[in-house]
């Protein structure tokens, strides 16, 4: 996947995520499906938004659902980080951002996803910062886009507060979406997505635990803890019997139960 300006369809899907309905929705109606019927889009003269910004506690999907996006519509990602782009581009002042656009608008549709948009405002002002000044007009230019043919840009950041407010003009991250910490009903969601791929015992209570035991978990709190039980699971098959000759395991055997759960918890 890129950081540099190559991409690819991620692989995340909307199944792959849990809560986030109403993001879901907006995204489909101003991302998703301007990209899967561009005529009737344009037969209807619409304005098209480009520019989003989702903010909210880490670790609740920002990035998840920024690739899923991409992937519900055939779009090409590009995941760019605030500071990453900073250091490495400033030597090479504004030419790296345009190429950067230039790039996305090639393999466009395109999402270009800016990770910790805060890192760029936030340096303004600060001792010699006059390359990051020019550095972030140029991005301004670039959001503000006279040709920004199906290349949508959606930011991300813990700190909204210190987002300078030139960012958050209509047409640039115009749009703000919060990205809460999920609710019971929605850990049990993003519970259950991340343990779609795994071999839970059907025993297992994943709506209990997520409700009754995860106050306050954020999904990535959730990812950990499947990848703890799991963990607790292959451990306890792994070194039973660790001392016979007999080598062969029957797989059938390999779920995570309710004791891997509560011994990760
Ligand atoms: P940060 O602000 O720290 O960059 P983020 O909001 O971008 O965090 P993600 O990187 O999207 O968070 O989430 C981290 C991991 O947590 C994901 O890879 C996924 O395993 C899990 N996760 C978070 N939110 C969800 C969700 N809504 N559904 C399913 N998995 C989730």
């Amino acid at each position: 996947l890129t950081r540099e300006g190559f991409s690819i369809v991620p692989d995340v899907k909307w199944d792959d995520v849990g809560g986030l309905e109403h993001l879901r929705l907006e995204f489909n109606r101003y991302i998703v499906r301007p990209i899967k019927k561009p005529d009737i889009y344009k037969a209807f003269g619409v304005d098209l938004e480009t520019g989003f910004l989702l903010y909210g506690p880490p670790g609740c999907g920002k990035t998840l659902i920024a690739k899923a996006v991409a992937n519900e519509a055939g779009a090409n990602f590009m995941h760019i980080k605030g500071a990453e782009l900073l250091n490495k581009y400033v030597g090479e002042s504004e030419l790296a951002i345009r190429t950067l656009f230039q790039r996305a608008r090639t393999c466009s549709p395109c999402v270009i996803f800016f990770d910790e948009v805060d890192a760029l405002t936030t340096s303004r002002g600060k001792e010699g910062a006059w390359v990051v000044e020019r550095l972030l007009n140029q991005f301004l230019v670039e959001l503000d886009g006279g040709d920004r043919r199906n290349v949508y840009v959606i930011g991300a950041t813990n700190r909204p507060d210190v987002i300078d407010p030139a960012f958050l003009r209509p047409g640039r991250f115009g749009n703000l979406l919060y990205v809460p910490l999920p609710n019971a009903d929605e850990r049990a969601s993003i519970l259950k997505a991340i343990a779609r791929k795994k071999p839970i015992d059907p025993s297992v209570d994943l709506d209990g635990i997520a409700k009754m035991k995860c106050e306050g978990f954020s999904g990535a709190d959730l990812a950990h803890l499947v990848q703890k039980a799991t963990f607790q699971a292959v451990e306890e098959i792994t070194t039973s019997g660790e001392d016979d000759d007999d080598d062969i395991t029957d797989t059938s055997q390999c779920t995570i139960k309710m004791t891997h759960f509560e011994q990760a918890l």
